[in-house]
């Protein structure tokens, strides 16, 4: 995946994993009166939903951290592709059988003047 997957990824699931947390706190700490008892009806669900919360922050965490890592790798220059050199058919000194220079006129070995 490219960096800018990762990075919708971590930003829904810190945001929603941060909206989770708070349902989660608000459900748990939420109490009505009624009649004359004090009751928290929505104390069950606190739990799952903070787990949940939990959950997406550190997927939105993870995803985030990889984003960057994504980044990094996108950010990287090409290597460059080692260019073949053109093929010039190799020339041998016709006296001693050095290899020659394309543009040599002389055998650097034996001084042997080469033919074209
Ligand atoms: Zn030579």
């Amino acid at each position: 995946m490219r960096s800018a997957d990762w990075k919708i990824i971590g930003s829904f699931g810190t945001i929603l994993g941060v909206l989770l947390l708070i349902g989660g706190l608000f459900a748990y700490f939420y109490e009505e009166q009624r009649w004359i008892f004090v009751v928290a009806p929505y104390r069950d669900v606190a739990a799952p939903l903070v787990i949940a919360g939990v959950v997406l922050l550190v997927v939105g965490y993870v995803s985030n951290v990889r984003a960057r890592e994504e980044m990094k790798i996108e950010a990287l220059p090409k290597l460059p592709q080692p260019v073949a050199p053109p093929s010039v058919p190799k020339r041998f000194c016709m006296n001693c059988g050095t290899e020659l220079s394309p543009s040599a006129k002389y055998c650097p070995s034996c001084g042997q003047k080469s033919k074209d």
